[in-house]
């Protein structure tokens, strides 16, 4: 989740984004905060007091989720992991980081990184509600109104990710922990993940107790909490386990070796009129001589329109050597597994000294992963 949405900026190289469901959240808690929480606090207030500090607060507390992802995404970068995208949506903020962290120190500070911003956050906007809080009126006291509410929230936000489920922060720093104790991530990752279903269940049971003794929204909230959570703690999980399955198994296992190189000049039509057609062939290396320089595949056959066919070559239609993703034969199978699902690729080129000799698309993969976990059929 998190992956689509309006992008709005970009912070240190990484772009930013909103959900769709973000607008819903941001209407609610706009809403709850102008119509029914300020007025409460301060009946003295007149309406556009009321709406422009419902307003600014619903602003500012997006403000604070986008300054704890961005401190998780800044430690990270400092480490040397790519982030690609951070997404606010309903419940908060998702940071894109591409693969796994290199040691558990990394991710310790990585995932401590956000919930300890909230906390800080949330002490500095307290400190400011102290300061201001007698102020009878004016400025100061709206100042004071909005601190107290964001403090109030910031600290929630960093105690509750602090939680120990994964793959909440506070479940990866529980995992980093459990991986520098045992120098095993996957198992850490089982364990912390289970935890993790464990702790989604309490959120969905508490839920339905209050749904059911009145106090409905809260309810209801904390349901939709614990099923994320578990959804969310499902998916690692299931991560774990394909990787489990393929540990052992080499790319050379799944991938299809048919491939027939072609040259540079020829055309798409006859690629596809000689190959592709006639005997079923996806994947073409182009080859200069001796030297790949990219590779034409099916879907970028599929990419030419019909009437051009003709005109465009190989070379013109080719992924170039240089933004292919590339493994060989030897490399664990688990490593296809993390580039596709890391960067929305659907097929990796297998090369062996500078020779390209097969090629694993995504549905190979899937029927190799099939095979191993139905062995029966
Ligand atoms: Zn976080």
């Amino acid at each position: 989740m998190g992956g689509k949405g309006i992008v709005f900026g970009k912070i240190w190289g990484i772009t930013l984004k909103l959900n769709p469901s973000w607008f819903i959240i941001f209407v609610l808690i706009t809403w709850a905060l102008a119509g029914s929480y300020f007025p409460g606090q301060y009946p003295a207030w007149n309406f556009t007091a009321k709406l422009s500090a419902g307003v600014i607060t619903s602003l500012l507390f997006f403000t604070s989720v986008l300054v704890h992802e961005l401190m998780h995404s800044y430690v990270a970068q400092h480490e040397g992991t790519e982030v690609k995208s951070i997404t606010l949506f309903i419940f908060g903020g998702v940071s894109e980081i591409s693969g796994e962290p290199k040691n558990a120190g990394d991710e310790f500070s990585m995932a401590i990184a956000g919930p300890l911003t909230s906390l800080v956050l949330g002490g500095i906007l307290m400190a400011v509600w102290a300061v201001l809080r007698h102020d009878a009126g004016g400025p100061g006291q709206f100042i004071a109104a909005v601190s107290y509410w964001l403090g109030l929230i910031n600290l929630s936000l960093g105690a509750f990710n602090l939680i120990p489920g994964f793959p909440l922060d506070g479940g990866r720093v529980f995992r980093s922990i459990l991986w520098g104790k045992s120098g095993d991530l996957r198992e850490a990752t089982r364990t912390a993940s289970q935890v993790g279903k464990v702790i989604a269940y309490i959120f969905i049971f508490i839920g339905i107790f209050l749904f059911f003794s009145g106090n409905w929204l809260n309810g209801a909230w904390m349901v939709l909490i614990g099923w994320f959570l578990d959804n969310a703690a499902s998916g690692s999980y299931r991560q774990v386990q394909l990787n489990d399955l393929l540990k052992g198994h080499k790319v050379s296992e799944a991938m299809q070796g048919d491939c027939v190189s072609v040259t540079p000049e020829v055309s798409a039509e006859y690629i596809i009129n000689e190959y592709a057609l006639t005997k079923g062939q996806q994947c073409f290396p182009v080859m200069d001589g001796e030297n790949l320089e990219g590779i034409v595949s099916f879907d970028s056959l599929r990419g030419v329109a019909k009437e051009a066919r003709r005109d465009k070559t190989a070379a013109q239609i080719m992924m170039p050597l240089e933004q292919m993703k590339t493994v060989e034969p030897n490399d664990e199978l688990g490593k296809v597994l993390s580039i596709m699902t890391e960067g929305d690729v659907s097929q990796v080129s297998v090369v062996q000294n500078g020779k390209m000799v097969g090629l694993v698309s995504r549905e190979r993969l899937l029927s190799f992963i099939d095979l191993l976990a139905n062995p029966g059929r």
